[in-house]
């Protein structure tokens, strides 16, 4: 190595700086009032899902807490009735929790879940200041409702909502 090579290598270094510097797009994102917007697949935090007539897609049955890996999701299920109805069919999630701590987005319970109610969203804003606030529960999971009578429970007409499982055409993903 001769005695200028340190002071070249130096020099191209400082080069490749002012080059980024000059003819590149900036690349800092002023978070929080700027977000970064995501990839089409990527996986951020739950939400649970709603028909669009605001009953609840999940059906409390477990399948997604028996496909997660992580041991995360904790479902509880409960009887729906025709007065106080939650979910289509014949049961609803009383409790339903995700463990962010535990949690590695691998999206296993979205592929498990029969009614496509647990979905990982676009949100990648997670924080908490302890392991408690880390559970999030239903009220946190739930979408809001899509109109102010789409409120759960509720009471609806007898015999409507009697099939857990909507019937589905043609999947294609
Ligand atoms: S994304 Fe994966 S780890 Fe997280 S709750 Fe779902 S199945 Fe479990
Ligand atoms: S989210 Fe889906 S898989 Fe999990 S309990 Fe609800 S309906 Fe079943």
């Amino acid at each position: 190595m001769g005695v200028f090579d340190p002071v070249l290598e130096l020099g191209r270094g400082l080069l490749e700086t002012l080059r980024s510097f000059w003819f590149e797009p900036t690349v800092t994102y002023q978070y929080p009032e700027q977000k970064r917007e995501v990839r089409p697949r990527y996986r951020g935090r739950h939400v649970l899902k709603r028909y669009e007539n605001g009953l609840e897609k999940c059906i409390g049955c477990s399948l997604c807490a028996a496909a997660c890996p992580a041991d995360a999701i904790f479902v509880e299920a409960s009887e729906n009735t025709d007065e106080k109805r939650f979910s289509p069919g014949e049961r609803y999630a009383s409790t339903y929790e995700i463990n962010m701590l535990r949690c590695i987005y691998c999206g296993f319970c979205e592929d498990a879940c029969p009614t496509e109610a647990i979905v990982l969203g676009d949100n990648y804003e997670l924080s908490f200041l302890s392991r408690r606030e880390a559970v999030y529960t239903k009220d946190l999971l739930l979408e809001s409702v899509p109109t102010a009578d789409g409120l759960t429970p509720r009471k609806v007409e007898p015999g409507v909502f009697t099939r857990s499982v909507p019937e589905m055409k043609d999947p294609t993903d």
